[in-house]
């Protein structure tokens, strides 16, 4: 009861700190003889929405087996210059606004929630816990939530880690090396550590022979709830330098259909003979969705959409692998108005127009291409210049990764674990693990009849 303790705080006497990482984590232990008080779901509320405005990362709460509710504020604070020791003042400050910090650690949490809270200061230099030699091992990230008011509830079905708030979530970031919004690795040494501090401490274990080639993870991965329709947009190619902001690139990307509602529809690619004047003309008079091609996903399709094709969702829940890169331009958004802010979002319809692919045909789904049958079926989905995809689907083992690169897997349904350096690395529906390059080829074993994508990167 009131229990607080305080996991010790990283300190170094003369690195600078780059930013801090403070996770304010408390358990408030559930059950029927004892119901959380109101102050007790007060604080819990005060978390989750600062986890939600201030961009935190991570799962906000999670519920365990023994009827607890974990939760967990984590957010990055940009250092302004500031050099010395972080308190557990600044971790409240950071996670629970200045008047909680002010109050003090002891006022912070009702007395049925026992509360840790734990401060990190990352550093330039790298902290002693992790030494230049920490081997790297296959690696499981914090999904990142994203409202989107295309969005819906859907993926509470695929992801453990419970959706925060109420509000439509059109997005589940499963691999992220973007600054804006960074993936943290969940356990083992480098738990916390974002995949840009794990890239820039072993590019070469994790990278392989791509090493010294990319300066990012170059795959974002993603699960997606449209809802109500996405808008529709396009993607520049990496040819179009100045339409990409420094810090992107083109944008390829794939979807592999998971769920598909009523009104499910994919849109892709322009109707034959679309021109530029046709297209301005039905988006003034809102009848874009004529000149699309388009057609009813069912679970199960993939799709490849190459930059400069236009292309819109609407009630699917799909995984998304894209380049990583943030640059869309809309060119119609179906006359939504966004709750949050009571109006219409921007378009960008004359950089869209420029950087269409006025060649392109209906985009339909993929034929899967079977690459083996036994032990298990594999069929590669997409090879494109940015990504290979492979879908596995079998019960007996059989081996992912490959030797000197890296792979990712997702998991779409069913269990296993794979077996690297002497432990399980286990995953069930909705896990990403990244194999980085040092890991090699493994088995993987499920645990009855599983579903998996394997995501790799071409050599050239
Ligand atoms: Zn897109």
């Amino acid at each position: 009861m009131g229990n607080t303790t305080r996991s010790p705080t990283e300190q170094t006497s003369a690195g600078s700190y780059v930013y801090f990482n403070v996770v304010v984590a408390g358990v408030l232990v559930m059950s029927d003889e004892k119901p959380l008080g109101s102050e007790a779901l007060q604080q819990r509320q005060m978390a989750l929405s600062r986890w939600e405005n201030e961009g935190g990362s991570g799962p906000p709460e999670k519920t365990t087996s023994a009827g607890k509710l974990v939760f967990n504020a984590s957010i990055l604070t940009p250092n302004a210059g500031r050099r010395g020791p972080v308190t557990e003042r600044d971790a409240l400050r950071a996670a629970c606004g200045s008047s909680a910090a002010a109050a003090g650690a002891g006022s912070q949490f009702p007395p049925e929630a026992r509360v840790t809270t734990g401060v990190t200061a990352r550093l330039k230099t790298d902290p002693a816990c992790l030494r230049k030699d920490t081997p790297l091992y296959p690696l499981r990230f914090e999904p990142i939530y994203q409202y989107r008011l295309w969005g819906g509830r859907r993926l509470k079905d695929l992801l453990s880690a419970p959706l925060p708030g109420r509000g439509p979530v059109g997005e589940a970031w499963l691999l992220s090396d973007r600054d804006d919004h960074p993936s943290l690795v969940a356990d083992g040494p480098f738990k916390g550590q974002t995949i840009a501090r794990v890239l820039e401490r072993s590019p070469e274990q994790l990278l392989g022979q791509l090493h010294g080639r990319l300066s990012r993870f170059p795959l974002l991965l993603k699960f997606l709830d449209v809802r109500k329709s996405l808008s529709v947009q396009v993607h520049p190619s990496d040819a179009y330098e100045d339409l990409i902001p420094p810090g992107n690139s083109g944008k390829s990307e794939a979807w592999v259909v998971l769920e598909a509602g009523p009104e499910a529809r994919i849109y892709a690619g322009l109707k034959p003979g679309t021109t530029a004047e046709a297209l301005r003309q039905a988006i003034m008079n809102g009848t874009v969705d004529r000149q699309l091609a388009s057609f009813a996903p069912q679970p199960g399709d993939s799709v490849l959409v190459r930059a400069g094709i236009v292309h819109s969702l609407r009630d699917v829940v799909v995984f998304e692998v894209q380049q990583n890169s943030d640059v869309t331009f809309r060119l119609y958004d179906w006359g939504n108005i966004d709750p949050e802010t009571g109006q219409v979002r921007s378009l960008q319809v004359d950089k869209a127009m420029e950087c269409i692919d006025w060649g392109q045909a209906a985009i339909n789904p993929v034929a899967p291409l079977v690459q083996e049958t036994r032990p298990v079926l594999r069929e590669s989905l997409v090879q494109c210049e940015h990504f290979d995809m492979t879908r596995i689907s079998g019960q007996l083992p059989f081996v992912v990764g490959a030797s000197g690169m890296p792979s990712v897997l997702v998991c779409l349904a069913g269990e296993g674990h794979v077996q690297y350096a002497g432990t399980r690395y286990t995953f069930d529906k909705g896990d990403v693990l990244l194999l980085p390059a040092v890991v090699g080829p493994r088995s993987c074993e499920p645990r009855g009849v599983v579903s998996l994508l394997e995501l790799s990167l071409p050599h050239a």
